[in-house]
C-alpha cells in the first residue's frame, strides 16, 4: 500500500460526514455500458443530446427503455455497497440507481433516474419499464418521457448538494473526471471549509471497500 493510499484510508475512517460524488466509473463493475459504447447504433453520448431526442422522440423512447430494461437488470457492487453501510450522501452523475438499490438514503441523481418515466400529456409517472414498451402511457395513452437531465438541461437538486458539501468533513469522487459545469465547481466547496478529497479512479469496487471498511 503506497503512503497516500494510508492516508485516505485514515482520513475516511475519521469522517463523520462522508460525502461521495459519483459518476459512470463506478458502476462499471456492475456491467453497464459507458459512454463509449454503442446501443442498436447509437453511440451513447449521442442519445442524451436534449436536440436529438426531440428530434427523435419515438426513437428515444426506445433507445431508452431498452437502456432501462438493461440497466434495471445490473445489481449494486461492492463499492456501492460500502457507500451505502458507512451511510454515506451520495451526489451522484449516474441515472442508474444503484445507489438507492445498495441502501444509501441520501441520494441526489443530478440527472435524474432511468427508472423512472413520466407522461407528457397527464404527468403520471411511470417505474416498470415492461410497461414501455410501446412508449405510451397506460392511463391516457399519451407520449412517455424518461424522468432525466438531457444534455444541456440543468442538473437537480444542486441547492442541497451545496449544502451537503459544505458540512463534509471529506469528499470522495469515484469514478468521474467531473469535466461539465456546474458540477466541476463541487470539490471546492468541500476544500474551502478544509476537507480532504480523494479520487478514485480505477478499480472504485476493491478500493472503494478498503479506504472506507478496512
Ligand atoms: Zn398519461
Amino acid at each position: 500500500m503506497r503512503p497516500w493510499q494510508e492516508a485516505a484510508r485514515a482520513v475516511c475512517r475519521r469522517a463523520r460526514d462522508l460525502v461521495a460524488i459519483t459518476g459512470a466509473g463506478i458502476s462499471v463493475d456492475s456491467g453497464l455500458p459507458d459512454a463509449s459504447q454503442v446501443v442498436r447504433d447509437y453511440q451513447m453520448q449521442g442519445i442524451f443530446s436534449s436536440h436529438h431526442a426531440h428530434r427523435h422522440q419515438r426513437e428515444f423512447c426506445r433507445l431508452y427503455t431498452e437502456l432501462a430494461n438493461r440497466w434495471g437488470a445490473a445489481a449494486p457492487n461492492q463499492a456501492h455497497l460500502a457507500l451505502a453501510r458507512r451511510h454515506a450522501k451520495i451526489i451522484t452523475l449516474n441515472l442508474d440507481g444503484l445507489h438507492t438499490q445498495a441502501g444509501s438514503r441520501d441520494v441526489i441523481e443530478l440527472h435524474g433516474s432511468l427508472r423512472s418515466f413520466r407522461c407528457l400529456q397527464c404527468g403520471a409517472r411511470h417505474s416498470q419499464p415492461d410497461e414501455l414498451t410501446a412508449c405510451v402511457c397506460g392511463v391516457c395513452s399519451g407520449a412517455l418521457w424518461p424522468d432525466v437531465v438531457l444534455e444541456g438541461e440543468p442538473v437537480r437538486h444542486l441547492g442541497l448538494a451545496l449544502e451537503w458539501l459544505s458540512f463534509a468533513d471529506a469528499l470522495l469522487i469515484i469514478g468521474t473526471s467531473l469535466s461539465d459545469n456546474p458540477v466541476r465547481q463541487l470539490p471546492q466547496i468541500a476544500k474551502e471549509n478544509g476537507a480532504p478529497v480523494i479520487v478514485v479512479n480505477r478499480r472504485a469496487d476493491d478500493w472503494v471497500p478498503y479506504y472506507l471498511e478496512t
